[in-house]
């Protein structure tokens, strides 16, 4: 079977002072669909640099990757945002939600991007997206106007707008407190039960240990790869 994800050789360099650094020495992975994927790691090995890569949000240096059907490489800005539109959901240490915005036009927005559900039924899918995180009732609230886990909670809603094969997460309970990031960790255990693929950086140990697949990245490369029974 087509893996859903598949880097060939890739790298990634960025330009420095006299020279340049190589943050990423030419990874190969295959991953499946339906998998749960941790990416453990020191901090500054690469882990975010490579999550990026995948999600379409930066380009490598060289190499190829294929995710869901497509060689990104070679897409250019306009069509790997469409793409990403279609085929990603990120969620973000930081949460990344638009201040201005309430939660449920926070969660409309991917959907507005891509135009492919009339208006109404946007807003409808929205608060059905914000009901299953629990937030339906704090839907018409700023993300300042909410707590952090709640934020992060909006930020899954919006990563599943467009119902994308694909989530993608960089320390997503990295910024919350311990019950926090247990509400998270139960809606990222049912997205893996739901057949989602997840790709996960992480340094809390549930989540880690409910991963299928262990990814090691030290040093820009892959250091460790082990396959294992999630908890
Ligand atoms: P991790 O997520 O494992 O902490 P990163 O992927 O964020 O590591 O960073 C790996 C290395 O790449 C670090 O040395 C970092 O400073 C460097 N780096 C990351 N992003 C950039 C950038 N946009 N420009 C220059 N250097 C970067
Ligand atoms: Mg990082």
């Amino acid at each position: 079977m087509q893996p859903i994800i598949e880097l060939n050789q890739v790298y990634k360099d960025y330009p420095q002072a006299g020279g340049r650094q190589t943050v990423l020495h030419g990874i190969d992975l295959r991953i499946a669909a339906g998998e749960f994927v941790a990416i453990v790691g020191p901090s500054g090995n690469g882990k975010s640099t490579l999550l990026n890569l995948i999600a379409g949000i930066d380009h490598p240096s060289r190499g190829e990757i294929v995710v869901a059907g497509h060689a990104l490489q070679n897409l250019g800005n306009e069509r790997l945002a469409r793409w990403r539109g279609e085929h990603v959901g990120i969620v973000f240490q930081f949460f990344q939600l638009l201040p201005a915005l309430s939660l449920l036009q926070n969660v409309i927005l991917p959907m507005d991007f891509l135009g492919r559900l009339p208006k109404r039924q946007r807003r409808e899918r929205a608060l059905q997206l914000l009901d299953s995180v629990g937030l339906l009732g704090a839907a018409d609230r700023l993300p300042s106007q909410v707590s952090g886990g709640q934020q992060q909670r909006a930020a899954i809603a919006r990563a599943l707008a467009n119902d994308p094969p694909l989530i993608v997460a960089d320390e997503p309970t990295g910024n919350l407190d311990s019950a926090s990031a247990d509400s998270v960790f139960d809606l990222f255990s049912h997205l893996r039960d739901r057949g989602k693929t997840l790709l996960m950086v992480t340094h809390n140990e549930a989540l880690a240990d409910a991963a299928s697949r262990k990814l090691e990245i030290r040093g820009g490369r892959l250091h460790a790869d082990s396959h294992r029974e999630p908890r």
